[in-house]
This record gives structure tokens, sequence and C-alpha cells, in this order.
């Protein structure tokens, strides 16, 4: 395994064991524990958010040009580190390296380059005497520590999504990954402890129910960001409620494509194959509900069966692997679920996989289920795989 020298949380400028419940993190593609680590403590998880509020009163104040070069050195980092990073990612994650190496690493580096960029160009409404003998402006402030909650499906860059702007802003932030893929997440707090003045970004980790929930619901806390599951973003809703909290949240999906009956098909499988199937199909984009018009329906199902099951499905490193595992044996079973229940049906059909492939792994076969109605759960819910 690549080396990360730490399995800690960062509260406060220091790297400390946590000292709550022990988490096994596997290896997706063999179901191997490649690390335990320790999430946080309620007391652990009140000293992160109480650091980063000490930490806003003087990184609210620092300028533009201060925070962008932090973002840049940050990025640097993220580019001198990206094989290790990758290899973590890929390791955690069950995502091909070349993947992990060739698509994420480049576009988390490019995050915080954007938003060191974004940091010097706020732009506000004209300023103007709307009442008289007054001058009226909007500013733009920094909120305040913000929680920041990660899923397991592009940890580090998720992570990158969530700091970038909070840090480039002026806020200060307590990151929590998610407690299945937190490998990256460390790594990353290893390059911003080298940058960043102590207690601007705090990492802690551990579960949803156990550190997550206290964290969003700490008094300190201004704002929830979180990408996550529908149900869990009504729960963060409903905290900030309490709190008058703001929220960003970034929630499942289940994107639509159509097909007219005059498309280029081809053009149209091989687009639907990639993005369809990218990271394992645990996308909140993934193009994953199919609208084809009649006159081709039936020639597109076969041709895009065929080329579906094409798909190289493999481990980290095999030679021309395209697809790894899904991230849990939990996830596996939620997404046989599915299939078995549109199998289960009168008028549904399995085209292409619709099985487990055998192994430690959690790996699916790609799978197309055609005829499925509008009302069909398999149409209605997201998948994510
Ligand atoms: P999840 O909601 O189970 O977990 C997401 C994060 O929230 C984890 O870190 C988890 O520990 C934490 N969490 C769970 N319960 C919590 C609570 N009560 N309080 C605070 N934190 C809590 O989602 P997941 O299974 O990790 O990720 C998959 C989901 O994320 C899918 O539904 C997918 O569509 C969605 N997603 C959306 C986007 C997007 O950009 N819209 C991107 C990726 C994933």
């Amino acid at each position: 395994m690549a080396n990360i020298t730490l399995h800690k949380l960062l509260i406060d400028g220091k790297f400390v064991a946590g000292e709550g419940a022990t988490e096994a993190i596997h290896n997706p593609s063999t179901g191997e524990v490649i690390a335990n680590i320790k999430e946080a403590t309620l007391a652990q998880v009140e000293q992160a958010t109480k650091a980063a509020a000490t930490a806003f009163l003087t990184w609210s104040k620092t300028t533009p040009k201060d925070r962008a070069t932090m973002l840049l050195a940050l990025a640097d980092s993220i580019d001198a580190n990206a094989e290790v990073l990758a290899e973590l990612e890929s390791l955690n994650c069950g995502k091909p390296y070349a993947a992990a190496l060739g698509d994420e690493l480049p576009a988390v580096a490019d995050v915080f380059r954007y938003f060191a960029g974004a940091a010097r160009n706020m732009h506000g409404s004209a300023a103007g005497e709307y009442l008289a003998g007054h001058t009226s402006m909007i500013r733009r402030d920094p909120v305040g520590v913000i929680a920041s909650i990660a899923p397991w499906n592009y940890p580090l860059m998720m992570a990158a999504w969530k700091l970038g702007p909070a840090l480039a802003a002026g806020n200060t932030c307590v990151l929590k990954p998610s407690e299945m893929t937190p490998l990256t997440t460390l790594k990353l707090a290893e390059l911003i402890h080298e940058i960043f003045p102590k207690g601007v970004v705090n990492i802690v980790l551990g579960r949803g129910q156990t550190v997550g929930a206290p964290l969003i619901a700490q008094p300190q806390v201004r704002m929830t960001s979180i990408t996550g599951d529908v149900g869990t973003g009504q729960k963060i809703m409903e905290n900030a409620a309490n709190g008058i909290k703001r929220t960003h949240l970034e929630l499942g999906g289940k994107a639509p494509v159509i097909v007219f009956n005059d498309a280029d098909i081809p053009a149209a499988i091989e687009g639907l194959r990639a993005f369809g199937f990218y990271n394992a199909g645990q996308d909140c984009t993934a193009a994953c509900r199919l609208y084809v018009e009649d006159k081709i329906y039936d020639k597109f199902v076969a041709d895009y069966s065929a080329t579906v099951s094409t798909i190289k499905v493999g481990t980290q490193r095999e030679d021309g692997v395209e697809m790894g595992p899904l991230i849990s044996a939990r996830q596996r079973e939620r997404v046989a679920g599915f299939v078995e229940r549109a199998s289960a049906s009168k008028h549904m059909e399995i085209t292409a996989g619709g099985k487990q492939i055998a192994g430690n792994g959690y790996f699916y076969a790609p799978t197309v289920v055609a005829n499925a109605l509008q009302t069909d759960e398999i149409v209605c819910k997201e998948v994510f795989g």
C-alpha cells in the first residue's frame, strides 16, 4: 500500500489519533482490510470546530492574494504527490489506477487552481445612493466555520470541491470524509498541514451518525456542505433549521438520455458505454435512464447490450481494465436487489450482465435492463451502480 504516514485526525494543526470506535477500511477489489482507523469522539469534534472558529478570526482577514497563493501551493503539492494519491484512491475505492491518475488527479489540482483565481475575482452589484445621503453597497464576507461532509464515490475530488471554494472565500473548515474512504483525505491533510495556518482546515473521521451528525450540530458551524444521499440531505436540512444554518446540498441523480430515431446510434452507444458505467456507475451524473424512440428501440437495445458486455471489469492495475468493483458488499447487494426485482417483473428483460462476478471483490457485471416503464422502481430510484 502507498505510504500514508498518518491515520490521524487533523485538529488545530496537530495530528491526533481518533479516540472513538475503529473502522475497518477495505480494498473493494479483494475484500481485504487495508487499514483500521479510529473515528473521532464528540470531544474531538468539538475541539475541531472550536479550532476552526478561532482560526476564522485571522483567516477571514487574510487577503485574496495570500489565500490564492496557498491554494496554488496546494495544487502544486497535489501534482507532486499525484501518484501516491491516485494509488490510495484506487486502492480504497477499487477504481482503475489509470483513471484515478489520468482523470481525477489533474481535475483535483485544477479545482484548487480555479478557486485560487476565483478568490481574486469577486464581483458585486453597483454601489449607489438608494437613500439620499447614504451610499449602499453589497460586500461579500466569509460565513464562518463550514462543516463539509463528503461521500465515497470521489473522495479526493469531493474534498477539493468542498475545501476550494470555502477557503478561497475566507472560511475555515471541518471536513469529514466518508467512513469507507478516508485514505486520500488523510494524505491531503498532510499536504494541507505544510501550507495552511493551524485550524484553517480540520479533518475528523468517522460515521455519519456518530461524527457527521454531532459535527453539523456544533454551534460554531455556520454552514453545512454535504454531498450524499437524498435521505442524508433531509437530515442536514432538519438540523440546519434548528440553528438557521446555511446549507449546500448535492444529492442523488437519475440522468435521462433521449435517443431519437435519426440519432447517430453508434455515437450514442459509445457515449453511453463510457458515461453510464464510469466509476462502476457510482456517479450522480451517470447516464442511467435511457428513452429510445420506437423505430430504433429493438436494434438499439441489442447493439447497446452487446457493447456494454465488452466493458472490461477488473482490479485496479489489470491490463486494459475499464471498470472496477462497487464500493462495498452492501452496495453490491443494493444493486443486485434492483436487478432481481426488475427481473422478477413480467415486462422487463435483462439484456446484459445482471449478475455478480465470482470472487472476494465486490464486482457486478455491467447491466442493461430493457422494456422498463416510467413507474418501475429501476426508473424512479437511483441505483448508484
Ligand atoms: P451518504 O448520504 O450515505 O453519505 C454521505 C456522507 O454523509 C458520508 O460522509 C456519511 O458519513 C455522511 N452522513 C450520513 N448520515 C449523516 C448524518 N445523519 N449527519 C451527517 N452526516 C451524515 O451517501 P453515500 O452513500 O456516501 O454516497 C452516495 C450518494 O451520494 C448517492 O445518493 C449519490 O447520488 C450522492 N452523490 C451526489 C453527488 C452530487 O454531486 N450530486 C455526487 C456524489 C454522490
